[in-house]
């Protein structure tokens, strides 16, 4: 029996509806004690997903899209960075999303991340995403009056309007053989004050700090209502929200790796099948390689 996506189900949100963000606690760590105990399920995880994106390359059908939101200092990037250190680099891509760009807002609100899609056979991550749009958007509502919207479109029922168009959008990427998978990694506002600490205690974590982000936290009920809304809105069982207890790294990595892998078990990827014609030629070049010369390198290419 596999125990693939066994860490993570409890983290999918299967009822959205009735999602409430209370109900999962930040320093959950499922009773494993420690990181050494959540380091070999996370490398197992690795070693299987490295394996199925092989599968998912050459199938070259469905393309995999890992959205992350989170709040800062949650535990975005380094997720990220592990999630990447078990893949081929060249069967993935990762887009980050800041504030938009003049161009961007030319734009609706979806152009920019079109763009970056992953294509067939390919896996998407997203750091940050669209859901921004009805996040810090929603909690700064000064960013939507530089949008440049019309003015009659910017009604109380603009975010509620965003959330129904993104789940729409989500369909329809599902429709097209994009499987999407969305964390929210949810640290809490006490250990998020430990990490900016650390982060000013620690000279080689300055780089990290930013003013702002510690001014953000003025806002932190407002983001988990925000979240709480998204998640109700859109969470399907074709693009469902894992919400991943992000106080302990070691956890949320395990959880988020075995998320992936049951996702892409589920899709059942198969390499190819050969048909009697692919067979043949296989076997004639095998017969040319064979009878053939310069099998052994020259003098001076050696
Ligand atoms: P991160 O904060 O993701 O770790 P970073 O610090 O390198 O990355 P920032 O310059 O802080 O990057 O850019 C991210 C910021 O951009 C976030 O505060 C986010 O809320 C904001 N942002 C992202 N999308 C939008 C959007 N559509 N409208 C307004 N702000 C956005
Ligand atoms: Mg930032």
């Amino acid at each position: 029996m596999s125990n693939d996506g066994r860490l993570s189900s409890p983290f999918r949100i299967d009822k959205p509806a009735k999602f409430r963000l209370r109900d999962i606690d930040p320093d959950d760590t499922q009773g494993l004690r420690d990181e050494e105990h959540a380091l070999g399920t996370l490398r197992k995880g690795i070693e299987r997903m490295r394996e199925l994106q092989e599968r998912l390359y050459a199938e070259n059908s469905w393309a995999l899209l890992l959205v992350f939101q989170a709040m800062d200092a949650a535990g975005k990037d380094s997720t990220i960075k592990h999630v990447m250190s078990g893949v081929n680099p060249a069967g993935c891509q990762v887009a980050s999303f800041k504030a938009p760009s003049s161009e961007e807002l030319d734009h609706d609100f979806l152009w920019r991340c079109v763009k970056h899609l992953p294509e067939r056979g390919r896996i998407g991550i997203f750091n940050r995403s669209y859901y921004e749009e009805v996040l810090v958007v929603r909690v700064h509502q000064e960013f939507l009056l530089r949008q440049g919207l019309p003015e009659r479109l910017r009604t109380k029922r603009i975010f509620d309007e965003r959330l129904q168009d993104i789940a729409c959008w989500e369909r329809y990427l599902a429709r097209n053989g994009v499987a999407i998978i969305k964390f929210y990694l949810h640290v809490s506002k006490a250990e998020q004050r430990r990490r900016f600490l650390a982060r000013l205690d620690e000279e080689d974590k300055h780089w990290k700090f930013n003013a702002d982000d510690v001014k953000e936290r003025e806002h932190w009920d407002e983001y988990m209502d925000a979240y709480e809304a998204a998640i109700r809105a859109t969470g399907t069982e074709e693009a469902p929200w894992y919400v991943v207890p992000a106080d302990h790294k070691w956890f949320m990595r395990a959880v988020v790796a075995d998320a992936i892998v049951a996702r892409m078990k589920d899709l059942d990827l198969k390499y190819p099948a050969m048909d009697g014609q692919k067979k043949a030629d296989l076997a004639e070049s095998r017969k040319v390689l064979m009878a053939g010369k310069g099998g052994k390198k020259k003098a001076e290419e050696a």
